[in-house]
């Protein structure tokens, strides 16, 4: 289990999602820890997984 370096938190557990994006890899998440740390995460495409798609959170800047 990966924990974040600066204050523990499990990456399993995800304390804010900030965007996601549906790309040809996967779907990328950009995720904010607990102390404010940015992370990037890529969820690979799984045969049989249903990716519902459709609603996309309005781009930051
Ligand atoms: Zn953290």
């Amino acid at each position: 289990m990966e924990e974040c370096p600066r204050c523990g938190w499990p990456q399993t557990e995800v304390y804010e999602v900030l965007s996601r994006h549906l790309t040809s890899e996967g779907v990328v998440s950009y995720t904010r820890c607990a102390c404010g740390e940015m992370q990037v995460r890529v969820q690979p495409y799984t045969p049989g997984a249903v990716v519902t798609a459709g609603h996309e959170p309005p781009a930051p800047g």
